[in-house]
């Protein structure tokens, strides 16, 4: 598999690539120069399971806050540099963890050989990223408009500048926010580099328009074995990505742990709040460490044998609901009292 062989890339304390397990990513949407906004995103993205956050650095200040971003903060930091190279050379000396550039934008090759320059001597990985939408004009007109063709060759182009550069130590990531070009991208892509590839899908949209696209987009490119870590971009609290990423990654099987909610999509039984009970479970169980099934279901008729492959769940009736163990009802209670009595239940788990 693609991924087994790639080159492991550490970045801080998280290595991705040769197999390692992918690293879910997210962006914070806050000035990074607004130090205490972006500590108390970070954390709360940390609490949600992100492993590795990326602040844009456009500016001196925001340079200068991520040493002090990095004292708050557990998990290692990538400085998102789009055209000033001075840029990506104050993230490193200010302890970014990894820098993200394209080289395309950054000007001639003696500004790029100065970001190389301190990399190297830092030992500080770079992604190169090319989009979809900044491909360059020769390579529009060479394949007839953007095409994956082209974008792969792009990134390949800056590789190559890079590796003559005496550097090795890179990501590439590789965008477009067409989902079927962005998977024939990665493909063409993990037959020709070694190194790790940091996958999503640009531009992916709100919540339920980018969910689906990433889903699909990210899904088909990591069930071949392609894609070291991954980000959900979504309009939106950044929170919301992790949850999606972490969702992605356990529906492929590529990651275990954490509680699965599964609830019916309700009917004409249903006689409770379902949905609101549903999304109550959902945020309930988040911070639970456990590895199991949680089923909500809508009626006592079809519910408990509905959940039976759950490992525990619970079901509406009218006006009372059920506690259910691999499908068996255990206890019966009102309504009301089945969200504490479940939680009560996971929190005593064994
Ligand atoms: S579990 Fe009950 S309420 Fe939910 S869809 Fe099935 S029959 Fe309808």
């Amino acid at each position: 598999m693609y991924r087994d062989e790639t080159k492991v890339v550490n970045i801080g304390n998280v290595a991705i690539g040769g197999g390692n397990p992918i690293a879910i990513q997210s962006m914070t949407n806050v000035k990074t120069e607004d130090v205490e906004a972006c500590v108390a995103q970070i954390l709360k993205l940390e609490e949600a399971g992100c492993e590795i956050i990326r602040c844009t650095v456009p500016n001196e200040a925001a340079a200068k806050a991520i040493a002090k971003i990095k004292k708050q903060i557990h998990i290692p930091l990538v400085a998102d540099i789009h055209f000033d190279y001075k840029m990506a050379i104050a993230a490193m000396e200010n302890g970014a963890d990894k820098i993200r550039i394209n080289p395309g934008n950054i000007g001639s090759i003696d500004k790029v050989k100065a970001v190389v320059d301190v990399a190297k001597e830092r030992n500080i990985p770079i992604r190169v990223g090319v989009n979809s939408g900044s491909l360059e004009k020769e390579l529009v007109a060479k394949y007839n408009g953007v095409t994956a063709e082209g974008i792969v060759e792009s990134a390949l182009d800056k590789v190559h500048i890079i590796e003559n550069l005496g550097y090795d130590n890179m990501v590439i990531s590789i965008k477009s926010s067409d989902v079927m070009m962005c998977v024939k991208a990665h493909e063409l892509l993990a037959g020709k580099t070694v190194y790790p590839l940091h996958v999503g899908i640009t531009e992916s949209g709100t919540l339920t328009s980018g969910n689906i696209k990433s889903a699909v987009g990210l899904g088909i490119i990591l069930n071949q074995g392609i894609g070291d870590t991954i980000r959900v971009s979504l309009t939106g609290d950044p929170v919301e990505e992790i949850k999606s990423a972490k969702l992605i990654l356990r529906t492929l099987g590529l990651r275990k742990g954490g509680i699965e909610v599964v609830s019916c999509p309700t009917c004409g039984r249903t006689r409770i709040d379902l949905i609101g009970l549903a999304n109550k479970v959902e945020n309930m169980v988040s911070g639970i460490p456990l590895d199991i099934k949680v089923a909500v279901m809508g009626c006592a008729v079809n519910g408990p044998g509905e959940a039976k492959e759950a490992d525990i769940g619970i079901a509406g009736g009218d006006g009372e609901g059920l506690l259910i163990k691999k499908g068996e009802i255990v206890r019966k209670m009102p309504e009301s009292e089945l969200l504490d009595a479940l939680k009560e239940e996971l929190l005593n788990w064994k």
